[in-house]
C-alpha cells in the first residue's frame, strides 16, 4: 500500500460503537468462502455488514441476543450499493470485536425491514433480498428437489398478492409449513429472481415469515407462470460430456489424466486432476404433445442428475439413446428454451 493511501486510512476513526442486528447464518460464497451478514446500528443509521470470519458469527449472535453495546475496531468501509449515501461495513480477520466499554447515548432498536409493495419489487433488479407483506392466493402441491449438496428437500410454488399486484413465490423446506392458504404474512429477506423476464420470489435460509392481520382487498391478477409442464417426444438429440474446473466451473477440455495436477486456462487455478468433476449437457429437438413444430431445448447436468433414470448414466451415448426411446413429461421455461425438470418417462 502506498504511503499516501495508508495515511488516509489511519485518519478514519478506528473504532465504531453501536448495536448489532439480524446476524445471518453462515453462508458460502461463489468462491467457497464462508461469510455472513448483519446490520450495525450507530447513533444515526443502520449499515449493512458482511463478515468473512465465521468464528465471529457466534460472538455477534450472542451480542445481538444480549443487546450489548458493541465496539468494532478496524472495520473496512465501502460505499453502499443498496443504500445511497451510506457505507457498508466489512469485518475481516483484522477486525477486533468487543463489548463497548462505555454506555452508549442511544438505545438498541431493531431496524424495521422496509416492506415494499409487489409492484415496487417487480421494478427492481433481480438477485437482491426484499421484504413484502402479502396474502396467499394459491399453492401447488409440494415437490421434492435434490439440491447441490445432494440433500433432497421440499419445494412449493405459491401465488401471493397485495393491494398492488401478485407474484409467484417459491417456498423451501421449513418455510412451507409456516404458510397457509388465504392467510397474510410479512416475508422478510426473500430473494428476487428473474427467469425468462418473469420476476418471482424465493425463500432463503435467512428468510423470516411472520403471520399478520388480514391486509384487506388484494389485486389478484393472473401471474405469469414461471414454468410450463409439457409432454415431449424427442426427435433428435446431442449429448456432450465436459470436465469442469472446480473453481470457475468452465470446461477445461481434454487433459492427461496421468498428470496429477492441471492449471485451468480460464481462471489460472491449479488443481488436482482427481478432483475434477465431469458434467453432461444435452441439446434436443422435440415436439410438444399436439404441435407439429420442432423446438430446440437444452437440458443441463443438474436436470439429468435430478432424474432417477438418467442419474447414474455416465456416457453421452446412453443418455442420447435413453432420451430418444421415451415420451417425457417435463417442466420447461415459458420461452421453451430450457428443460427445468424431467418429471416422468414412459
Ligand atoms: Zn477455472
Amino acid at each position: 500500500m502506498s504511503a499516501a493511501k495508508k495515511a488516509r486510512v489511519e485518519e478514519e476513526p478506528s473504532e465504531i460503537m453501536g448495536y448489532i442486528h439480524n446476524v445471518s447464518p453462515i453462508k458460502l460464497s461463489r468462491n467457497n468462502n464462508k461469510y455472513f451478514n448483519a446490520v450495525f446500528q450507530d447513533h444515526e443509521k443502520y449499515s449493512d455488514v458482511v463478515c468473512f470470519v465465521p468464528e465471529y458469527n457466534q460472538i455477534l449472535t450472542e451480542m445481538q441476543k444480549a443487546k450489548s453495546p458493541v465496539c468494532l475496531a478496524k472495520v473496512d468501509k465501502s460505499i453502499s450499493t443498496r443504500k445511497p449515501g451510506l457505507y457498508d461495513l466489512k469485518v475481516t480477520s483484522a477486525t477486533r470485536i468487543s463489548i463497548a466499554s462505555r454506555q452508549l447515548d442511544f438505545r438498541y432498536e431493531q431496524p424495521e425491514d422496509k416492506v415494499l409493495t409487489i409492484t415496487e419489487v417487480k421494478a427492481l433488479q433481480a438477485f437482491q433480498k426484499v421484504s413484502v407483506k402479502a396474502k396467499i392466493m394459491s399453492q401447488n402441491d409440494p415437490t421434492l428437489q435434490t439440491i447441490k449438496s445432494g440433500e433432497v428437500i421440499q419445494k412449493q410454488y405459491l401465488t401471493i398478492a397485495d393491494a398492488t399486484n401478485s407474484i409467484q413465490l417459491c417456498a423451501w423446506d421449513k418455510h412451507i409449513e409456516q404458510i397457509q392458504l388465504a392467510k397474510c404474512y410479512t416475508f422478510c429477506n426473500v430473494s428476487l429472481r428473474n427467469f425468462d423476464n418473469v420476476k418471482s420470489l424465493t425463500t432463503c435460509p435467512d428468510t423470516r415469515i411472520d403471520l399478520v392481520d388480514d391486509i384487506g382487498p388484494v389485486k389478484n391478477v393472473e401471474v405469469e407462470s414461471i414454468s410450463l409442464i409439457e409432454t415431449i417426444t424427442v426427435d433428435s438429440v446431442s449429448c456432450v460430456s465436459m470436465t469442469l474446473c472446480g473453481v470457475c466451473n468452465k470446461d477445461v477440455g481434454t487433459y492427461n489424466s496421468n498428470v496429477p495436477t492441471l492449471k485451468c486456462k480460464f481462471c489460472n487455478m491449479r488443481q488436482n486432476t482427481s478432483k475434477l468433476q465431469s458434467s453432461l449437457k444435452a441439446q434436443i429437438n422435440c415436439k410438444l404433445s399436439d404441435e407439429p413444430t420442432l423446438h430446440k431445448l437444452s437440458i443441463s447436468n443438474a436436470v439429468l442428475k435430478n432424474f432417477t433414470d438418467t442419474n447414474k448414466m455416465q456416457s453421452p451415448d446412453d443418455i442420447e439413446d435413453y432420451l430418444l426411446s421415451k415420451k417425457l413429461k417435463v417442466e420447461m421455461t415459458p420461452s421453451k428454451s430450457q428443460i427445468l425438470r424431467i418429471i416422468q418417462a414412459v
